[in-house]
C-alpha cells in the first residue's frame, strides 16, 4: 500500500450501514479507519476481512459520545496512515419507542449527545486535518441523517428525528463553512434499513410492521446506503456540497 493512498474513517464502522461503508471503501481504494463504541470481535472481523481482500485497516475504539475518545480515536488514525481524506458521520443510536411525554432528560441528551454533538465534534477533528486553512489538502464529509428527519417519527422516537433534523441543518452549513477550503460536506437520508439498530431500540420486528408503508415494499440494504456514501465521497461529485440525498425506496 502506498501512504499516498487515501484514507477513509467510518465511525460506527464495524456493523450495519457503517461496515458495509467500510467494504465498499476498500473497493474504491481507501485504506479503511473502522471506529466502534464496544463491540471489539465485530470491528476486528471486519478488519481481518479487509486485509484478508488485500487492503489496509484499522480498528479504532471510541465512543462519538465523548469528547475524549473522539479525540483519541482521531489522533490514532493520524499515527496508523498519516492523512485523513473522507470522513463518515455515521454512529448513531435509537431508544425504545416512547411518546415525548414520556421522555426524560437522561434519555434525551444522550439522544443529542451521541446523534449531535458527537457529529459536530468530530467533524471539528476532520476540519481541522482535511482544512486547507489548517495546512490540510482538502477532503470530504458524509452525515448520515435519517428519513426520520422530515417524517417526525410520531409515536415512536421524535427525539432521533430531531436529532437528524438536526443533522441536516448542520450538514448545510458546515458545507458552506468549508466551502473554500477544499472540504465537500454532504448527507444521506436512509429510509428503513435492515440492520440491527430496530433490535437495539426494543423492535426487533420494525421492518415487518412498516413493509407495506413502504413505496417498494420492502426495507433498504446497507449496500445500498453504502453506494450512495462512497458517490459523495468520491471525485465524481466534485460540484455538490450542501446536499441531502434520500436513500429511502421513496418513503
Ligand atoms: P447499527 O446496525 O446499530 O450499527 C451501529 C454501529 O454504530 C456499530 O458499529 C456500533 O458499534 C456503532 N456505535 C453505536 N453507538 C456508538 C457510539 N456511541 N460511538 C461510536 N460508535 C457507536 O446501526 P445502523 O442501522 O447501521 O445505523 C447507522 C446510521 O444510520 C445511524 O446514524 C442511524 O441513525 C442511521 N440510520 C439507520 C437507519 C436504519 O433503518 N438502519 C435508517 C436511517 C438512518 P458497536 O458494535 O461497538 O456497538
Amino acid at each position: 500500500m502506498s501512504a499516498a493512498q487515501k484514507v477513509l474513517l467510518v465511525t460506527g464502522g464495524s456493523r450495519g450501514i457503517g461496515a458495509a461503508i467500510c467494504r465498499l471503501g476498500l473497493e474504491a481504494g481507501y485504506r479503511v479507519a473502522v471506529n466502534y463504541a464496544s463491540n471489539k470481535a465485530a470491528a476486528d472481523a471486519l478488519v481481518a476481512e479487509i486485509k484478508d481482500g488485500g487492503g489496509e485497516a484499522v480498528a479504532v475504539r471510541g465512543d462519538v459520545g465523548k469528547e475524549t475518545d473522539i479525540v483519541a480515536m482521531f489522533g490514532a488514525v493520524d499515527r496508523a496512515f498519516g492523512r485523513l481524506d473522507a470522513f463518515v458521520n455515521n454512529a448513531g443510536i435509537v431508544d425504545v419507542k416512547a411518546r415525548v411525554d414520556e421522555m426524560d432528560v437522561a434519555r434525551l441528551e444522550r439522544m443529542m449527545r451521541i446523534n449531535v454533538v458527537g457529529s459536530f465534534l468530530c467533524a471539528r477533528e476532520a476540519v481541522k486535518r482535511m482544512s486547507t486553512r489548517h495546512g490540510g489538502s482538502g477532503g470530504a464529509i458524509v452525515n448520515i441523517s435519517s428519513a426520520a428527519a422530515t417524517l417526525g417519527s410520531p409515536g415512536e422516537y421524535v427525539d432521533y428525528a430531531a436529532s437528524k433534523g438536526a443533522i441536516d441543518t448542520f450538514t448545510i452549513g458546515l458545507a458552506r463553512e468549508v466551502a473554500l477550503e477544499g472540504i465537500r460536506v454532504n448527507a444521506v437520508r436512509p429510509g428503513i434499513i435492515d440492520t440491527d439498530i430496530h433490535a437495539s431500540g426494543g423492535q426487533p420486528d420494525r421492518i415487518e410492521r412498516f413493509r407495506d408503508l413502504l413505496p417498494m415494499k420492502r426495507a433498504g440494504t446497507a449496500d445500498e446506503v453504502a453506494g450512495a456514501v462512497l458517490y459523495l465521497l468520491s471525485d465524481a461529485a466534485s460540484y455538490t456540497t450542501g446536499a441531502i440525498l434520500n436513500v429511502s425506496g421513496g418513503r
